[in-house]
C-alpha cells in the first residue's frame, strides 16, 4: 500500500454534490489500504469572485502594495474547500483532518501572488496518516517567514499537490481535473484534439510555459526536479471504478523517452493569451543596450518572455518585448517614465491584443523543416507573424490576438494530430 497524493481543481470541487463525489473517490483509496493526502482548489469560481471583491473596492488593486492583502483574500477560498472535504470524508466514515497551507506549513518566499515554495515540514501530516487519517491540505497557498500568508499564483494547486508529493516521497501524484487527461491542443478550441496516453516531461514542461493551462508550470517543474510520478486524469468518471482502471487512465507525464514509441514530430499546440508586447524604438544600437533596457525591468519582478532587436539603421535600432499582460501597464509606465528617456529611444509603443502561439514536439529535434511547416500553415490563413522564438522542442510565434483561435486549428490540421491514435 502506498502514499498517494491527490489534487481536485476548481470544477471538481464546484458543488456539495461534487465534493462528496470527490469524498467517495479518496475514501475509495483509502479503504483500499492507501495512505491519503488531497489537495483541493477553490470551489470553481471562487478565486475570481474574491478578487473581484477586492477589486470593487480599490483601483490600486494589481499594483504591488496590496498583493499582500490580496493573497489573504484569495487563499479563503481553498481554506472553505478543505474545511468542506473533510466533512463530506467523515461522513463517508473516513477519518480526515483539513490544514490550510500556514498550518502545515508550506513555506515560501514573500513574492505575494507567485510565491515560490521553499520548504514542507511534513511532521504533522506524517503523524496523520500514521494515526490512519487522510489529510486534506489547502492548494494554492503557503506562508512566508513573517507569517504572511502568501499564494502561489493562478493554478497554483497544481504546484502545492506535486511539492507535497515531493516532501512526502508520494509514490504518485494524481492530479483530477475536467478534462480527462492532456490533449494534443485545449479541447476547448479544438473539439478534434486527441488525448495523448503519454506525454514527455520535457513537452509538459514546454506545454506548461507556454500557457497550456492545464498543469502550472512550477508544478511540471517540481515532478522534475524530485521525480515525482504525475498523472492527469478526470474527477468525472464514476466514483466507483476500480482503482487498477483508475491508476491507468489518463495521462502519464513519463521521465523515460521510450525509444519504440512512434514520436510524433509535434505533440502540442499551447496558446497564452496572457502577454503583451511593447517597443522601445529607435534606440542606439550600442554595447549594453539590451541590459540598459531590461535592467530595470527584471529589477522591478517583471518577467520578460520573447525578445527581438530589429537590425540597426544608421545607429539605431528597435526593440520589442512581451511581458505578461497584467505586467502590462508598470511595464509601460516603466519605459515610459525611466528607461525610454535613459536610453534616447524616440518613442515607446505597446499592443496589449497580442497573443502566443506554440508547437512542442521533442521530435523537432531530429527533423528539419517543422517550423517552415508551421509558417506555411499560418500564411496560407493571412496569419501574419511579429515574433518568433525557438528552441529545441518548440517554436512560438506571436501574432495579433484575433487569429488565435484560426491559428491553433490551422496548425492542429498542418500538423495531422487529429490523427493520433486513441
Ligand atoms: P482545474 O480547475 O482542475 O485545475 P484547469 O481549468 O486549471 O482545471 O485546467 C483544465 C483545463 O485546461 C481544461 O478544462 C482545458 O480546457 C484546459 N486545457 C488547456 N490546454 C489543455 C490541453 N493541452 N489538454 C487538456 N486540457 C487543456
Ligand atoms: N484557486 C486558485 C486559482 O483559481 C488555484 C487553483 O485553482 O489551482 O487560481
Ligand atoms: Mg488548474
Amino acid at each position: 500500500m502506498a502514499l498517494i497524493v491527490h489534487k481536485y481543481g476548481g470544477t471538481s470541487m464546484g458543488s456539495a454534490e461534487r465534493i462528496r463525489n470527490v469524498a467517495k473517490r479518496v475514501a475509495k483509496w483509502a479503504r483500499a489500504g492507501h495512505q491519503m493526502v488531497v489537495v483541493p482548489s477553490a470551489m470553481s469560481g471562487e478565486t475570481n469572485r474574491l478578487l473581484g471583491l477586492a477589486k470593487e473596492l480599490s483601483p490600486a488593486v494589481g499594483s504591488p502594495e496590496l498583493n499582500r492583502e490580496l493573497d489573504m483574500i484569495a487563499a479563503t477560498g481553498e481554506q472553505v474547500s478543505v474545511g468542506l472535504l473533510a466533512i463530506a470524508l467523515q461522513a463517508e466514515g473516513v477519518e480526515a483532518v483539513s490544514y490550510t497551507g500556514w498550518q502545515v506549513p508550506v513555506a515560501t518566499d514573500s513574492s505575494f501572488t507567485k510565491a515560490r515554495i521553499e520548504s514542507i515540514d511534513d511532521t504533522r501530516v506524517r503523524a496523520d496518516l500514521a494515526a490512519g487519517k487522510v489529510v486534506v491540505i489547502a492548494g494554492f497557498q503557503g506562508v512566508d517567514e513573517d507569517q504572511n500568508i502568501t499564494t502561489l499564483g493562478r493554478g497554483g494547486s497544481d504546484t502545492s499537490a506535486v511539492a507535497i508529493a515531493a516532501a512526502l516521497k508520494a509514490a504518485e501524484c494524481l492530479i483530477y481535473t475536467d478534462v480527462d487527461g492532456v490533449y494534443t491542443t485545449d479541447p476547448r478550441i479544438v473539439p478534434e484534439a486527441r488525448r495523448l496516453h503519454t506525454i514527455s516531461f520535457e513537452e509538459m514542461l514546454e506545454m506548461a510555459s507556454l500557457g497550456s493551462k492545464i498543469l502550472q508550470i512550477r508544478s511540471v517543474e517540481f515532478a522534475g526536479k524530485y521525480r515525482v510520478p504525475l498523472r492527469v486524469l478526470s474527477s468525472f468518471t464514476p466514483w466507483d471504478i476500480s482503482i487498477e482502471e483508475e491508476a491507468k487512465s489518463g495521462t502519464l507525464i513519463s521521465f523515460e523517452e521510450d525509444e519504440k514509441m512512434e514520436q510524433a514530430v509535434v505533440s502540442g499546440i499551447a496558446f497564452n493569451r496572457d502577454e503583451a508586447k511593447v517597443t522601445l524604438l529607435g534606440v542606439p544600437d550600442k554595447p549594453g543596450i539590451a541590459f540598459q533596457i531590461l535592467g530595470p525591468v527584471a529589477d522591478a519582478n517583471i518577467d520578460i518572455d520573447v525578445i527581438i532587436q530589429n537590425v540597426s539603421h544608421d545607429g539605431k535600432t528597435d526593440f520589442s518585448f512581451t511581458v505578461h499582460r497584467n505586467d502590462y501597464a508598470r511595464t509601460m509606465e516603466l519605459l515610459e517614465k525611466t528607461v525610454g528617456p535613459a536610453t534616447q529611444a524616440a518613442k515607446v509603443v505597446g499592443d496589449a491584443r497580442i497573443c502566443k502561439v506554440s508547437i512542442v514536439g521533442i521530435g523537432m529535434r531530429s527533423h528539419v523543416g517543422v517550423a517552415s511547416k508551421m509558417f506555411r500553415a499560418l500564411s496560407e490563413e493571412g496569419i501574419n507573424i511579429q515574433m518568433i522564438s525557438t528552441s529545441e522542442i518548440k517554436t512560438s510565434v506571436v501574432i495579433d490576438e484575433k487569429y488565435m483561435e484560426l491559428a491553433v486549428r490551422a496548425l492542429h490540421r498542418a500538423f495531422e494530430l487529429e490523427q493520433i491514435p486513441t
